[in-house]
């Protein structure tokens, strides 16, 4: 068992600086849980005060259930990969694996075992006499993350472990993590900025901003009911597309009517948007639910809309279309057999079963 709870954990620096603001979070037994959200918004702070290298100014960290708001990091049975991977320079790849060890005086022969099965995991057995520098990224990588597995520690830490790698090296490491930790049966948090590395390996997403736990969710519920505008734009590439607009009840529906265009919501959201009508409200569709209508399934005039056609990104598996619609912009990741033509007219049709209305004020999600 490997259970991780923050109970409203806050971290000021200098009484000053409110890196974290009363986090409340539990990471199960064996679960990949990913710390997501922009540079300083408090992921590697919420790891360091994980792992102890931090002092936590409130609240309670549980690991199995102890408190260990006052256990030295040493005595955590945890194990952080730093993103520089922190190896010595003067050490072989298998001193280094070992060196954790060493300090905590395991047996010769049993260090051996430890080590080589770690190499043997990791595909790095042929490197073991090696130095650091003779090393390439990756490797290192691999280096760091055996160093962490020797200890068999309750729960991994990785602090953004892959961004000094190149995006082809990343791709294969994500995925390879992504099968040691089925293989380690281990307990994980990571921490990263990039949503696509979230949404490939998490059980569970932790979104962050400003210090503040903005959701927590499988990467499904994430993408398709972020709780905020916050979430929804951070998550899904092009971003979400939000749009003033206002809720108007016509013709027994109820209307989204922005500068450019008006679409009917769908029946099973009427209730909830009742209370909303002639409000200010921000609509959100993302582009992939934007279609071209010469290649849609179900063109209806009450989910079709007119613009004008700004710029064509051809992406090759799809292309990217800039629409103005009135005073409305908006990004659509069409059919790549598309027609569009920069300047020209377009017929687009919105898949209304997934957009999402925002409450303008407060940014928070009303569906
Ligand atoms: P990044 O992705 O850039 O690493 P992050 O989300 O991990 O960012 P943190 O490093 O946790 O963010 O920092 C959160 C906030 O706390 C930032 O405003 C940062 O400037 C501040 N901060 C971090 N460490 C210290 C420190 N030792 N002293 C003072 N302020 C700090």
């Amino acid at each position: 068992m490997a259970q991780v709870d923050l109970e409203k954990v806050t971290k000021v620096y200098d009484n000053k600086v409110v890196a974290v603001k009363e986090a409340t979070l539990t990471v199960q037994d064996k679960e990949f849980v990913v710390l997501l959200g922009p540079s300083g918004c408090g992921k590697t702070t919420t790891l360091r005060m994980i792992a102890g290298l931090e002092e936590i100014t409130s609240g309670t960290i549980k690991i199995d259930g102890k408190v260990v708001n006052d256990v030295e990091p040493k005595d955590r049975d945890i194990a952080m990969v730093f993103q520089n991977y922190a190896l010595y320079p003067h050490m072989t790849v298998y001193e280094n694996m070992a060196f954790g060890l060493k300090l905590r005086k395991f047996p010769k022969d049993e260090i051996e075992r430890r080590v080589k099965e770690a190499a043997k995991i990791l595909g790095i057995e042929q490197l073991l006499d090696r130095k650091p520098r003779q090393l390439s990224g990756g490797q290192r990588q691999r280096v760091a993350v055996g160093r962490a597995i020797v200890r068999n520690p309750k729960v991994f830490l990785f602090d953004e472990p892959l961004s000094n790698l190149d995006a082809k090296l990343r791709v294969q490491m994500k995925s390879e993590l992504k099968k040691l930790h089925h293989r380690l049966n281990a307990t994980i948090v990571y921490v990263t900025h990039d949503q696509v590395e979230a949404m490939t390996m998490a059980n569970k997403i932790v979104v962050m901003k400003d210090g503040i736990i903005q959701q927590i969710g499988s990467p499904n519920e994430i993408y398709n009911m972020p709780a905020n505008m916050f979430v929804a734009g951070f998550i899904g590439s092009p971003a979400m597309n939000f749009i003033n607009a206002t809720l108007v009840a016509e013709n027994g529906g109820i209307w989204v009517k922005t500068t450019g265009f008006k679409v009917k919501v769908v029946k099973e959201h009427e209730q909830t948007l009742e209370k909303w009508i002639d409000k200010e409200v921000v609509f959100g569709i993302r582009p992939e639910n934007i279609f071209d209508k010469l290649f849609a399934m179900a063109p209806q005039p009450e989910n079709t809309i007119q613009g004008t056609v700004d710029v064509v990104e051809p992406l090759g598996s799809e292309t990217l279309l800039h629409v103005t619609a009135g005073e409305d912009s908006l990004v659509a990741k069409v059919d790549p057999r598309t027609k569009a033509q920069e300047g020209e007219k377009i017929d687009l049709v919105f898949d209304m079963n997934t957009i999402h209305v925002f409450d303008k004020e407060t940014q928070q999600a009303i569906i």
